[in-house]
């Protein structure tokens, strides 16, 4: 067995080639689908929280793939525990017993209020999963014929057809209909909202099902969840029998100096939707849910590659070093020295920014919405700069860097970014 926590001790070695300078995004853009609005930057390698483009140019990297790359790039526990499942065994089918995907199961239910683990490729399909079991649990256990789930307006949860129907933006959604029944909208954190909505959905009996929330919203804008609203939501929850299902694909897995994203909200979910920090990298996601609703049988769902040997062993290490390097100890403190050093830049120019918003190190530097510019023109100036940041809507600055970043790297981030702002302002 590999010591990982000698192996999180080693340096990072950056194992790209030097650049070739042959990349070239026209071939690019007439072979790949325009699906993304891309920044001109090709990116080779990486090391630890940095990562360097084709033309040797360094970033200091606070996007982390959005707050997937948990240990940040090549490192030493995740390059180890890749070499050693693809030498193993990378995948072989559900239909047979995964011992890593047990193992992985059972510290994810362990280190939560969970008892039971579903595993697939990504949020939207971990969200597609909590979906489908919240739609069986209306039919089986409330005699719901036509379950309604209820998720919130700014919300995100993925781009399949279903989860982008869950997800409470239009933007997402235009051109796409007809999209799929059973789901109503609320305004986050209002509860007179929620309250009204299931009042009335339930008013000829239970129609309601579930309700899938983001402990913060981060998408729509790193807008934290209200400890009192969540609360209420489950007081209601519980009233109803309605289940919980808290959408974690952003936050969970120690980004918000807590393991879960509910443990800052004082309240236990039924449902729990990982994927982004989860593998670190690598494509995973999970439907942890309470045994109570575990209504699935065999034949219910399922995923070829979900929970392969691969992914299981190698998002197991990343649990393992995330509790051995005190990593969400280091997200708390590492997120206020951030938060501390947005707030000066607040201060400084008020006429542009609102407010720093967000727990450990997912937080969001707010524009004010008369401000003369956009996040992104912010995030542009600070990527030239070698900073890496991304929008989360236009009025709002994300910085989600890996959960290893250090207080000089923190401090480099705002120093780049000051310089950005003044240049641009
Ligand atoms: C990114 C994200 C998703 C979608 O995850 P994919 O892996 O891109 O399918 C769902 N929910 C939230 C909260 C997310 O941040």
């Amino acid at each position: 067995m590999v010591n990982l926590k000698q192996l999180a001790k080693l340096p990072f070695k950056a194992f790209g080639s030097k650049s070739s300078k042959t990349f070239k995004p026209e071939v690019f853009d007439s072979h790949v689908m325009t699906t993304y609005g891309r920044f001109p930057l090709a990116l080779t390698h990486g090391a630890g929280c940095r990562v360097w483009d084709d033309q040797d140019n360094e970033y200091l990297d606070f996007v982390a793939g959005i707050a997937t790359c948990t240990l940040g790039h090549a490192h030493p526990v995740m390059v180890e525990a890749v070499t050693q499942q693809i030498q193993t065994l990378h995948h072989v089918s559900n239909l047979y017993y995964i011992p890593e995907q047990g193992a992985l199961a059972q510290w994810l239910t362990e280190h939560s209020c969970t008892d039971r683990v579903f595993f697939c490729n990504s949020g939207a399909e971990a969200n597609e999963a909590a979906i489908k079991l919240a739609r069986k649990y209306g039919h089986t256990e409330l005699g719901i014929e036509e379950p309604v789930i209820i998720t919130a307006h700014a919300s995100f949860h993925g781009r399949t057809l279903a989860t982008v129907t869950a997800t409470g933006q239009p933007k997402y959604q235009k051109n796409f209909a007809p999209l799929v029944p059973g789901f109503h909208y609320v305004t986050y954190n209002d509860i007179e909202a929620l309250e009204g909505a299931i009042a009335s959905l339930n008013a000829n009996g239970p129609q309601v099902a579930a309700i899938l929330l983001e402990a913060l919203q981060g998408e729509g804008g790193v807008n934290p969840g209200n400890i009192q609203y969540f609360k209420r939501v489950r007081e209601l929850c519980d009233q109803h029998k309605i289940l919980l299902i808290l959408d974690e694909v952003q936050v969970g897995v120690g980004r918000t100096g807590k393991l879960w994203g509910y443990e800052n909200l004082d309240i236990e979910p039924d449902v729990i939707t990982v994927a982004k920090g989860l593998g670190g990298g690598i494509p995973i996601g999970a439907m942890l849910c309470k045994s109570s609703c575990d209504v699935f049988q065999p034949g219910d769902h399922a995923s070829t590659y979900g929970g392969n040997p691969f992914v299981c062993g190698v998002a197991l290490a990343v649990c393992q070093t995330l509790e051995s390097e005190h990593l969400m100890a280091n997200a708390s403190a590492r997120g206020q020295q951030l938060r501390q050093g947005l707030l000066k830049l607040v201060d400084t120019y008020p006429h542009l920014f609102e407010q720093v918003r967000g727990w450990g190190l997912i937080n969001g530097l707010v524009l004010k919405a008369e401000a003369p510019l956009k996040s992104l023109d912010i995030v542009k100036a600070a990527t030239a700069q070698g900073l890496l940041l991304v929008p989360a809507g236009p009025n709002v600055i994300r910085f989600v860097p890996p959960l290893i970043v250090n207080p000089s790297e923190v401090n480099e981030a705002l120093e780049k970014l000051t310089t950005a702002i003044k240049n641009i302002t």
